[in-house]
């Protein structure tokens, strides 16, 4: 629709910012203003009063007080997109710790109301499926990976691990019939791969939800909706790391999220030439960053004081691809 049309093609990427509450009030806030019109200024705590502000502009900011309930709100026209055959790709970018797996999926010790987005959007798809019912009967499947060191692994089938190298084409197809099947497939994968060495902030993890309408007179439709909490930016392990020697800094600049920053940063040139093919993960996700297709990045930064020159480099790749 026109939420993100321009001159018929579809290539803005809308980016929504979200600010971390302080979960310690000792910690100084570098955050100065938090704007309705989507602007937000932040300053740098080493220097003098008054200097070092840098002001950012966004399709939308949450202050830290912004619920689950509010950010799915603003997500829900995509889930709809996704069921009238668009590919729709909602994306939670940020460095570690900033609170990405939190939009996606709540904390683990939730309660129903603080689920993230793809608990939400399983339910909503569900839900607007049955009111549909009359005029078009969908299908839906679902594949769950996680992309860690340019590896990938198949969430939802239990011997891919011992199956060695796997491509894209191998990855498991689930057929899923209610809201309770799909939401009882995130969890169990969520629980499995919290419990594998890979799952850390330096793991993608996505959920692809295929929508396949048929309306009554036979039309097909095809809607994809892609749901990706990347691996943390920046150096932040290099530096808070109790063991700085211990090898991750070897794997601070992640292939694939440098590749993903590329690829939006070409779509958000209008490039003709968009590099999908440097990194499993674009690789993985070219048709939800295709030319079509309605991208949302959550950008997530953490107001804390000691994390200012990340919050900063997250701020700027945010605008400079909205
Ligand atoms: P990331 O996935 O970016 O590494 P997390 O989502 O794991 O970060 O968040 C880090 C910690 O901060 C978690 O304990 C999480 O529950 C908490 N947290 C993040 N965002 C919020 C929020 N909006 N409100 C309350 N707690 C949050
Ligand atoms: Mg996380």
């Amino acid at each position: 629709g026109e939420f993100f049309s321009i001159e018929g093609i579809n290539r803005t990427i809308r980016v929504y910012c979200r600010v971390k509450p302080i979960l310690n009030a000792q910690i100084r806030n570098v955050i100065d203003f938090v704007g309705e019109d989507g602007s937000l200024v932040v300053f740098d705590p080493s220097e003098p009063k008054n200097n070092g502000r840098k002001a950012f502009q966004f399709n939308r900011v949450y202050s830290p007080s912004a619920t689950q309930d509010e950010l799915f709100k603003d997500a829900q026209p995509l889930i709809r997109s996704a069921m009238d055959g668009h590919s729709v790709c909602i994306l939670a970018y940020g460095q570690a710790g900033s609170g990405k797996t939190h939009t996606m999926y709540g904390s683990s010790e939730a309660s129903a109301k603080e689920t993230g987005i793809v608990l939400f959007a399983l339910n909503d798809l569900f839900e607007m499926a049955n009111k549909r019912k009359d005029m078009i009967s969908y299908e839906v499947y679902l594949q769950m990976v996680e992309i860690c060191n340019e590896q990938l692994q198949d969430l939802l089938d239990e011997d891919s691990a011992s199956r060695g190298e796997l491509s894209l084409s191998d990855v498991s197809l689930h057929s899923v019939r209610s809201a309770v099947d799909a939401v009882n497939l995130v969890k169990q994968s969520r629980t499995k791969c919290s419990s594998i060495a890979m799952n850390s902030s330096h793991s993608h993890s996505v959920v692809i939800v295929h929508v396949h309408g048929k309306d009554t007179s036979g039309n097909n439709l095809h809607g994809r909706l892609h749901l990706v909490d990347l691996a943390g930016t920046g150096e932040v392990w290099s530096r808070n790391s109790e063991n700085p020697g211990n090898g991750l800094v070897n794997q601070l600049t992640d292939k694939s999220l440098s590749c993903l920053e590329d690829v939006l940063t070409s779509l958000s040139q209008k490039n003709s030439h968009i590099p999908y093919r440097n990194c499993k993960l674009t690789y993985l996700l070219q048709d939800a960053l295709g030319a079509h297709a309605k991208i949302l990045m959550f950008a997530h930064v953490s107001p804390e004081g000691g994390h200012f020159a990340e919050t900063v480099s997250t701020l700027k790749f945010a605008q400079r691809v909205s």
